[in-house]
């Protein structure tokens, strides 16, 4: 161990979804800073081209919807260490604002491309006995109410169920596989919400006071917690809240 603070992945290989941005983005940073070979993926091409000649990244566009290119890219990686499944969507509304065709595809982007993706990675994790895997779930979910996210949160408690199922299964050969569930974090897609709710300002106040800390937590901080949860040997099949005290 080189003893890089946060954490040492040196030798390792990480794949990270969603890696154009926000937390994804921060994630396979913070991975490559500790030592890992990142291969940082998204399915916007342009966002990556921006990530192109970062020590320690590789990008590689991809969709996680097509489990043909999943599997495909963890065949060309050859051998990925470390899995962060960090796509998702949020869908705004109750229960009787959701469509069908909304639900299906939170359903396939948040709960069934994690596990397409867990599928192509743990063979191999299993021949090596080692492997992290980390699913990015949300308070909003089985951890706690909020109010107009029911697909989001349906969809996110169904992360906290595969991911305590992988570890149960896998745990003893080697495999961690935990979830992250943060409270508000600042990202593209949080201030594109924040702009659709008309006034910015006040609606980023609302969402900061929601928080007991009395601000939105910051990409980085989520991607220290997944550098953690990326090395550590002793925690399986948990949920981990990192939400500024809002379930406290
Ligand atoms: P973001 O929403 O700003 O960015 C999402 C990224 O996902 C984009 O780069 C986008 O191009 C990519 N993406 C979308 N569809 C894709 C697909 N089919 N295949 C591959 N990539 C795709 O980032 P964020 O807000 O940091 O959210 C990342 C994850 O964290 C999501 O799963 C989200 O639900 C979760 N989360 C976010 C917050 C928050 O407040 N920001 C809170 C809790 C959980």
């Amino acid at each position: 161990m080189s003893g890089k603070p946060g954490g040492d992945l040196t030798g390792k290989v990480a794949l990270v979804t969603a890696a154009g941005q926000g937390i994804g983005k921060a994630s396979a940073l913070a991975f490559a800073s500790a030592g890992a070979e990142v291969y940082a993926t998204d399915i916007n091409a342009d966002l990556l081209a921006q990530m192109e000649g970062l020590p320690g990244i590789a990008t590689r566009r991809l969709d996680v919807l097509d489990s043909g290119a999943v599997e495909a890219l963890v065949a060309e990686v050859g051998r990925v260490d470390v899995l962060f499944n960090c796509a998702g969507v949020v869908h705004n509304g109750t229960i009787l604002e959701s469509t069908d065709a909304e639900l299906d595809f939170a359903w396939d982007l948040n709960v069934k491309a994690q596990i397409r993706a867990i599928k192509a990675v743990l063979p191999g994790m299993v021949e090596r006995g080692d492997g992290a895997i980390i699913n990015m779930a949300s308070v909003a979910s089985s951890v706690k109410s909020v109010a107009n996210r029911f697909v989001y949160s349906a969809t996110k408690a169904g992360v906290i169920g595969l991911t305590k199922s992988v570890s149960a299964d896998f745990v003893g050969l080697g495999i961690r596989c935990n979830a992250i569930c943060p409270g508000t974090v600042e990202s593209p897609s949080l201030q594109d919400r924040l702009r659709a709710m008309g006034d910015f300002e006040e609606a980023r106040a609302a969402f900061a006071a929601r928080q007991p800390i009395g601000r939105i937590g910051q990409p980085e901080e989520i991607a220290a917690l997944a550098l953690h949860l990326a090395t550590a040997t002793y925690t399986a099949g948990q949920i981990h809240v990192i939400d500024g005290g809002w379930t406290a």
